[in-house]
């Protein structure tokens, strides 16, 4: 069903999702700070709101996505009218940004869903694209077949509004720390003087597959509280990577990454799990 959609906020990520909604046969209007942003949507056929008033009062729904909350609310300083509105919020924030936005929102009589984007801007509205998404129930009927054109392995999450914000930082982490992890042992084989291109080719099958039951293994055993069985102790891990680092420190190569590895592992050994499975170290974070 074409609905008539606003979109504040056209970098990289406000860009993609109002060509995604173009392309997906809404009626897209689109505001941007900069105007010059407005051009290329404009003349594949969006129409350019003069002002976020303009925008808010044509549409039924308004997609935010610019830099934070702070950057919402100054976007929306001047919005006009926004009751019968249904905002969705995809601007990455924490937790209690998104409740006070819902609260505000609320304020200003807006049906509201908070969103967040697992996906890079190239693959919104294909299949690698998911959007995590909270609010009440209404809204989440307003703004599904919107969030489902955007991503359509989306997930509503309920109406607690937090849930996205806190989901995401847990979904970025296990992603952050391979790519980052990645990155410090690329330094470690330019020291040593072998390619990276080499080290490349054996770090993708060691992602694609173990990576993944690793995950699978390691949450398991947080899930099932289960932690004495390992065929790979914790203060194993630790020895061997901390042998490594000292060894590494002495070739003159910074390994912040290393470093704080190493320490959450010692510092589960010292608390009297080193005979245990790997996960065993939420102990010493929860
Ligand atoms: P970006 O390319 O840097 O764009 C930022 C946007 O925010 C621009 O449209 C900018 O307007 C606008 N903005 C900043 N301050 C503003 C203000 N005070 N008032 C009005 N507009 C303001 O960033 P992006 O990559 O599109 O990311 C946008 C959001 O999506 C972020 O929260 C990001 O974490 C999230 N996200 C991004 C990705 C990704 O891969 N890019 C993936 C998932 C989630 P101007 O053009 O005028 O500066």
């Amino acid at each position: 069903m074409s609905q008539s959609v606003f979109v504040i906020g056209l970098g990289n990520m406000g860009a993609a999702l109002a060509k995604t909604l173009m392309a997906t046969g809404n009626q897209v209007s689109v505001w941007n700070r900069t105007a010059a942003k407005a051009k290329p949507l404009v003349q594949a056929g969006a129409k350019h709101a003069r002002t976020v008033a303009d925008g808010v009062a044509h549409a039924d729904i308004i997609v935010i996505c610019v830099s934070n909350y702070d950057d919402t609310y100054a976007a929306l300083t001047d919005c006009g009218d926004l009751r019968a509105k249904t905002v969705l919020q995809l601007t990455s924030g924490v937790p209690s940004e998104a409740t006070a936005m819902e609260e505000w929102m609320a304020r200003h009589g807006a049906a509201y869903i908070d969103g967040a984007i697992m996906a890079y801007p190239r693959e919104v509205g294909t299949e690698k694209c998911m959007l995590l998404a909270a609010g009440s129930h209404a809204s989440w009927q307003r703004a599904e077949s919107i969030v489902r054109q955007l991503g359509k392995h989306s997930i509503y999450l309920g109406d607690k509004v937090t849930a996205p914000a806190s989901l995401d930082i847990a979904l970025l982490l296990p992603t952050l720390s391979a790519l980052i992890g990645m990155i410090q042992g690329a330094a470690i084989v330019e020291r040593a003087g072998m390619p990276v291109a080499d080290y490349l080719e054996m770090t993708t099958p060691a992602f694609k597959d173990r990576l993944a039951e690793d995950l699978r293994r390691q949450a398991m055993a947080i899930v099932n509280d289960q932690f004495g069985e390992t065929e790979a102790s914790l203060a194993g891990w630790a020895a061997a990577i901390t042998h490594h680092v000292e060894d590494q420190a002495g070739q003159g190569i910074k390994l912040p990454f290393a470093r704080a590895i190493c320490d959450i592992l010692n510092s589960a050994v010292a608390a009297g799990y080193g005979d245990e499975e790997l996960a065993a170290v939420i102990k010493v974070m929860r």
